[in-house]
C-alpha cells in the first residue's frame, strides 16, 4: 500500500513513524512546504528565543531517520491539487498516486488587517526561519498583538532578553477563553511583575509609518512607537487543498471519530483536523501532543484500525520561572465551577473546571507532579471529595 502524507509537520513525522513501527512496508511519502525536514514548533517560542535549545535540537527525527527508514521525505515542495476520483496529488507538474493519503498540512497565522501593509515591521511566529529571525530581536522594543499562549511566550521571552515589551490584548485578561476570569488574572500578573506593559481591554486602530517611526495607535488615546510589532493573534487551519479537492470541510478537514475524512481514502491529523471526538464533540486542536497522538492514530487508522481518537488535549507553557499544563477541553456550554488547591498568590497550584457533575479540564502551575493526577480525574465524576479542597488532589484516585 502506497501512502502519501501531506504536511511535513509533526503529525506528519509522528504518521510515518507509526507506520513503520506498525510494520507497514510499502512506499511512504511525505511532502512538505518548508525547506527543514519535520521539527517541534513549542521551542520556537521559548528555548530557541531565550537561547537554551539548539536550533538542531528541534528536529522531530535525525536527518538520516528517513533514509534509514525508507520514507522518502520531498522538502520545499507543495502538494497543489488532489485528484480524489483517480487517487492522485500534484506538486506542480509531478505526480504522485496513493492508496492512502493524510492531511497534515496545519494552520497558518491569522493576519492582522492593515499591519503589513502599512510600511511598519511586521513579523508573525510560526515556522523556524520565523524564530531565528525574531531570536536578535528580542532586545528591541517589541509590541506584541494578542495575549495568547504564543504572544506572552514572545513577551516573557524578550522580557529576559532585556527588551522592552507591550503587549496589547482586546479582551480584559490574557487567555480569558482558557483560564476563565478566575485564572486569567495569574498570568497578566506574571507579565505585569516582569515589567511588561499589558494593555488589556484595548484595540489597534491604525499602524502607521512614517518618518522612520512606527506608530501602533491604540483606542485607549495612547501611542506606542515599537522597533517591531508580533502578531499573535491565532491560527487558522490550512485546509485550502482539501476545499478545492471537495473534501467535507468546516474550518479544517472534516473527520469522523477515527480521523477519516468523507472519502475512504483520505485522513487528517494535527491542527487541519475537524475531528469528531466522542467524548467531546466536533473539535479542532491547535496543540503539539494532539499532533503526535493524531499522527500516529491515523496511521494505524490508514492501516486498518478502526479504534476512535479518544485522548483528551493536552498543552504546556513555560514563562519565566512559570511552567503550567493543561489538560482537558472546557467545550462551548462552558463550566460551572472552578476548584483551585495550593497558592495562587505564590503561583503554584492545581486547578479542576467542573461542568455539572464532571470534572472537564485540570491544569497545574509549578506542580509537576500532579500531570498523571489531573489526567486520571479529567472526565470523572466530580463528587463531593472532588469540590472539597481539603481533600488532596492525590487523595481523589480511590
Ligand atoms: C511558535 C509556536 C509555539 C507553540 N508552542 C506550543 C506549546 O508550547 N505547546 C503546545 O501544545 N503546542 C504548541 N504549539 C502548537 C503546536 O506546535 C502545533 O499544534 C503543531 O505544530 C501542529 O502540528 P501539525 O503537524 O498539525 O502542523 P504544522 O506543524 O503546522 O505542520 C504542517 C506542515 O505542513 C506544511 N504544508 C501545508 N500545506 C502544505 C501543502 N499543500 N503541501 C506541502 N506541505 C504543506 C506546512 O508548511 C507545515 O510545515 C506552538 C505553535 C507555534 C507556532
Amino acid at each position: 500500500m502506497n501512502i502519501v502524507i501531506i504536511g511535513a509537520g509533526l503529525a506528519g513525522a509522528n504518521a510515518a513513524q507509526e507506520l513503520r513501527a506498525q510494520g507497514h512496508a510499502g512506499d511512504i511519502t511525505l511532502v512538505g512546504t518548508e525547506p527543514h525536514p519535520p521539527y517541534e514548533r513549542p521551542p520556537l517560542s521559548k528555548g530557541l528565543l531565550l537561547g537554551t535549545a539548539d536550533p538542531d535540537s528541534v528536529f522531530a527525527h535525525a536527518t538520516s531517520w528517513y533514509a534509514d527508514h525508507e520514507v522518502q521525505l520531498v522538502t520545499g515542495s507543495t502538494v497543489t491539487d488532489i485528484d480524489l476520483d483517480t487517487c492522485h496529488v500534484a506538486i506542480g507538474d509531478r505526480l504522485l498516486s496513493y492508496d492512502r493519503l493524510l492531511l497534515a498540512t496545519g494552520a497558518h497565522p491569522r493576519r492582522l488587517p492593515g499591519a503589513d501593509a502599512s510600511g511598519a515591521e511586521v513579523t508573525y511566529l510560526r515556522t523556524l526561519d520565523d524564530a531565528l529571525a525574531l531570536a536578535p530581536r528580542l532586545t528591541e522594543h517589541l509590541l506584541v498583538v494578542g495575549a495568547g499562549w504564543i504572544g506572552l511566550e514572545v513577551a516573557a521571552a524578550a522580557r529576559q532578553a532585556g527588551g522592552t515589551v507591550t503587549v496589547v490584548e482586546n479582551a480584559s485578561a490574557p487567555l480569558l477563553g482558557v483560564l476563565g476570569p478566575e485564572l486569567a488574572p495569574v498570568l497578566a500578573d506574571l507579565h505585569r511583575d516582569h515589567g511588561v506593559d499589558l494593555r488589556l481591554g484595548t484595540a489597534i486602530t491604525a499602524i502607521e509609518r512614517s518618518g522612520g517611526r512606527t506608530t501602533v495607535r491604540l483606542d485607549d488615546g495612547t501611542d506606542v512607537h515599537p522597533d517591531l510589532v508580533v502578531v499573535g493573534i491565532g491560527a487558522e487551519p490550512d485546509d485550502s487543498l482539501a476545499v478545492k479537492a471537495g473534501l467535507a470541510t468546516d474550518h479544517g478537514v472534516l473527520v469522523d471519530a477515527t480521523l477519516r475524512a468523507d472519502d475512504p481514502h483520505v485522513y487528517a491529523a494535527g491542527d487541519v483536523a475537524q475531528h469528531d471526538h466522542p467524548l467531546l464533540g466536533r473539535l479542532r486542536v491547535e496543540h503539539w501532543d494532539t499532533a503526535i497522538h493524531q499522527g500516529r492514530h491515523a496511521a494505524r487508522a490508514m492501516l486498518g484500525n478502526d479504534e476512535p481518537y479518544l485522548r483528551q488535549p493536552y498543552f504546556f507553557t513555560d514563562q519565566y520561572d512559570l511552567g503550567l499544563e493543561y489538560v482537558g477541553h472546557v467545550g462551548p456550554s462552558g463550566y460551572d465551577e472552578v476548584v483551585v488547591r495550593g497558592d495562587v498568590d505564590e503561583r503554584r497550584f492545581t486547578a479542576l473546571w467542573i461542568h455539572g457533575d464532571r470534572v472537564v479540564a485540570g491544569m497545574h502551575v509549578n506542580d509537576w507532579a500532579t500531570t498523571d493526577l489531573l489526567r486520571a480525574l479529567v472526565g470523572r465524576e466530580a463528587d463531593a471529595r472532588v469540590r472539597d479542597t481539603a481533600v488532596a488532589l492525590g487523595d481523589l484516585g480511590g
